[in-house]
């Protein structure tokens, strides 16, 4: 049985759907796509991959290597130069999967509020992701995989067979930031919290839009639990 914050989910009938091999959920930061893609990957026996540490982690070695932010031909080639590897997690901290660059577990680091800050800017650049979408697709080409971002259904993998796309308030997803920060021990202003999703979201605008046959989920008001229910009733249903 799996369980989200004291809630069993039951498994259902999962050898009765024909499952897509690859499931995309895109939607903004703090929509709950994380939360969504891993549940739904563990549900169904398939790799879950969060696009985003790609981007967090070239911000990361960018931010090292103490690069202007602007100098986007410099950040291209780190792009194609940089070895970033998602694994299974290798400790047992929670965590879904393990970051590594060049070697170096970089999990957590890319969570700093630092990366956050500057994440989109390096994201921006069209010739950094074309090299981080080639090793998107790479990786996602074996199937059986739930891909998780922003540009997962439109153009990373617009085949897809099932593309979501989440939609939640600016509102809620402040106050579940705040939550999250609250029960983590790293605690900010709801203020703070949502200002900073509304940047984010405006610099991500040029990535945000569902695909034309992306199935739209309003998730305010909906647990993990729910969102998960909800796709495997879709699943089942279509
Ligand atoms: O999803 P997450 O918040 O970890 O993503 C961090 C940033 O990486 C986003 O705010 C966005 O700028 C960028 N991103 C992107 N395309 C993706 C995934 C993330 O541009 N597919």
């Amino acid at each position: 049985m799996l369980e989200w914050g004291g809630e069993s989910i039951p498994y259902l009938f999962v050898s009765r759907m024909r499952i897509p091999a690859v499931i995309t959920i895109d939607g903004p930061a703090g929509a709950g796509k994380s939360t969504l893609g891993a549940l739904l990957a563990e549900y169904l026996g398939y790799l879950y991959f969060d696009t985003g540490v790609m981007y967090r982690a070239l911000t990361l070695v960018v931010l090292r290597a103490g690069l202007d932010l602007a100098a986007e031909e410099a950040l291209e080639t780190l792009a194609a130069q940089v070895h970033i590897l998602v694994v299974p997690p290798t400790v047992a901290d929670g965590r879904h999967y393990t970051v590594l660059v060049d070697d170096e577990d970089v999990t957590w680091a890319i969570r700093d509020p630092e990366i956050e800050r500057n994440v989109s800017q390096v994201a921006r650049y069209p010739g950094v992701r074309r090299e981080l979408i080639r090793q998107q697709r790479a990786i996602a080409q074996g199937g059986r995989v739930v891909m998780v971002g922003r540009d997962i259904g439109t153009i990373v993998m617009p085949d897809a067979e099932l593309k979501l796309f989440l939609e939640t308030s600016l509102d809620e997803r402040a106050r579940r930031r705040t939550d999250e920060r609250h029960s983590t021990g790293t605690t900010l202003p709801l203020p703070v919290v949502r200002a900073d999703l509304a940047r984010r979201d405006n610099l991500d605008q040029h990535v945000l839009y569902p695909a034309s046959d992306a199935v739209i989920l309003h998730t305010d008001g909906m647990t993990p639990a729910d969102e998960l229910a909800w796709v495997i009733d879709y699943l089942q249903r279509r």
